[in-house]
């Protein structure tokens, strides 16, 4: 594990010298001291990536010299995924094969913006039709600059391939001012790769200490932020000062909506993967389950069912499906937003507890509330665990209606055998993302991103490669008359 912060192409200690205990969640024990940057070291790592891109070959290489960089990285990741899967659990609480999917993704995402980035190449300059013969214009598409990227703790490594390989695909250099521990493996795993000094430079420590002097730096043209609406709010008032650019890729209240006319195991299985998978702390987790009347009684039997025999346990022992929350923290919130629910008159079908039998861990049992009020913050606000709301509906419309009343619109599901409705519904549906006959399937190739309170921008696909690039025009004057305006 490393001890020391990635900037310009070098491994230091922090310039203060701090570090944070990082704690397995599993056992509650220290497993590592991680270094704790502050303004100092953020002030350091931008000045190299501002160098790195002002004066140095990155933004100037092809996209095709790029994209060999990017492909390499995806190698190193492949070929260290078994270790840093492990690193990801005892760092974050997952259980094993989650990990396991996250790295395989974490590397599939640096080949495809590496295709991306050749494909920059291929489509330089698009021409413009000028209504105005006299010139020729064309649109030609360039780095931003440096960017400054932020991400949470619920996927390290994944979230931090989301930025920085559409960035480095683009031509820009950047600093990482992550939450956890594997996102320092990406910088060792572009330095092992010959990555030119000062292109990607990492920085943890604390949000205030490290995250604040990252978003308010005078040299970073692009802030690109994963995280909560709160602290997305500080990154967008930090931005607004400078007019930096700025993508937000906030938190969720996601609706999944279930039709009568659904299979109920199917709808059982998509409801647990939508709601359990990384303990759901997961942006996009399906919280908000609605279920039409005709096949109410039997779906929430048949979940509380199956939620109860969920394996809880150490994210690395075989077969456990459901570990701890990643911290003290978390799992405190998680238990007050149950027993808020309780006291604001919902029902809890099934957990809603600590799991019993862990001495030790953050784990709590996967809880199923029922009867939740509408205005109650269960119903209305992201708890980011294993909690799901269920309730019952009626009508399409209502269903609508129901779903759509929230701040945010991060996603949203829907399941039914009529095609024709899943379309409507997910027509309607406020969301950046809908899932029709499933839950949170996720793809490098489709955008990423939310509706309202849930974010601004795209991240994946073309979308995020956008996110790091200005569009320039450059026009010719071809035609060969003089211009005639002051001089007749
Ligand atoms: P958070 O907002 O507390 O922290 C996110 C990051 O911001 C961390 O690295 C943190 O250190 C940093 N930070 C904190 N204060 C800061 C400040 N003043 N200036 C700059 N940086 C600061 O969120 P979290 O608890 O780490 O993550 C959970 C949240 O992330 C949830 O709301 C979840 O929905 C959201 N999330 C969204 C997506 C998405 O794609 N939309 C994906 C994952 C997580």
């Amino acid at each position: 594990m490393r001890t020391d912060l990635y900037i310009d192409g070098q491994w230091c200690k922090p310039i203060k010298g701090g570090t944070f205990a990082v704690i397995n969640p599993a056992s509650e024990e220290i497993i590592h001291h991680a270094p704790a940057g502050t303004a100092e070291d953020i002030d350091a790592a931008v000045t190299a990536a501002r160098r790195a891109f002002d004066e140095g070959p990155w933004p100037r290489l092809s996209g095709g010299e790029r994209a060999r960089y990017l492909r390499a990285i995806a190698d190193g990741i492949r070929t260290r995924q078994a270790e840093l899967a492990q690193l990801e659990v005892i760092d974050n609480g997952k259980p094993l094969p989650e990990a396991d999917w996250d790295v395989a993704d974490a590397a599939g995402c640096f080949d495809f913006y590496a295709g991306l980035a050749e494909g920059l190449d291929a489509n330089g300059a698009e021409p413009i039709a000028l209504a105005d013969a006299r010139f020729a214009s064309r649109a030609v598409k360039e780095p931003i600059g440096v960017a400054g990227a932020i991400i949470p703790w619920n996927y390290p490594l994944l979230m931090a391939s989301w930025k920085v390989a559409p960035a480095l695909a683009a031509g820009c250099t950047m600093v990482l001012k992550p939450s956890e521990l594997t996102a320092l493996e990406v910088g060792a795993i572009a330095d092992d790769v010959g990555l030119p000094a000062g292109v990607l430079n990492i920085v943890t420590g604390f949000g205030m200490d490290a995250g604040q002097p990252l978003i308010d730096h005078k040299d970073v043209d692009k802030l690109a932020f994963t995280g909560s609406v709160p602290t997305g709010s500080r990154v967008i008032a930090a931005a607004a000062r400078d007019i930096k650019k700025v993508s937000l890729e906030l938190g969720g209240k996601s609706p999944f909506l279930i039709f009568d006319d659904s299979d109920v195991e199917k709808a059982v299985e998509w409801i647990l993967f939508g709601i359990f998978w990384n303990q759901g702390q997961v942006c996009s987790a399906t919280s908000r389950v609605l279920v039409q009347d005709g096949i109410y009684d039997r779906l929430l039997r048949r979940l509380v069912e199956e939620t109860r025999k969920i394996k809880i346990g150490d994210g690395l022992a075989t077969g456990t499906l459901l570990g701890p929350l990643v911290s003290k923290r978390q799992y405190d919130q998680v238990l007050s937003a149950i027993d808020e629910a309780r006291s604001a008159g919902a029902t809890i079908a099934a957990g809603g507890q600590r799991a019993p039998g862990f001495n030790k861990g953050y784990y709590i049992e996967p809880t199923i509330i029922i009867n939740a009020p509408l205005d109650s913050d269960a119903w209305r606000e992201e708890i980011f665990g294993p909690v799901v709301c269920v309730r019952s509906f009626s009508t399409e419309a209502e269903a609508v209606a129901l779903a759509n009343d929230s701040r945010f619109g991060l996603a949203a599901a829907v399941m039914s055998a009529d095609d024709e409705r899943t379309e409507r519904v997910a027509a309607a549906l406020r969301a950046g993302i809908v899932w029709i006959n499933c839950s949170q399937p996720t793809f490098t190739e489709a955008p990423w991103g939310g509706y309202k309170q849930s974010g601004i921008g795209r991240e994946l696909g073309r979308w995020g490669l956008e996110n790091y690039l200005e569009t320039k025009q450059i026009t010719r004057m071809t035609g060969k008359d003089p211009w005639g305006w002051y001089i007749k």
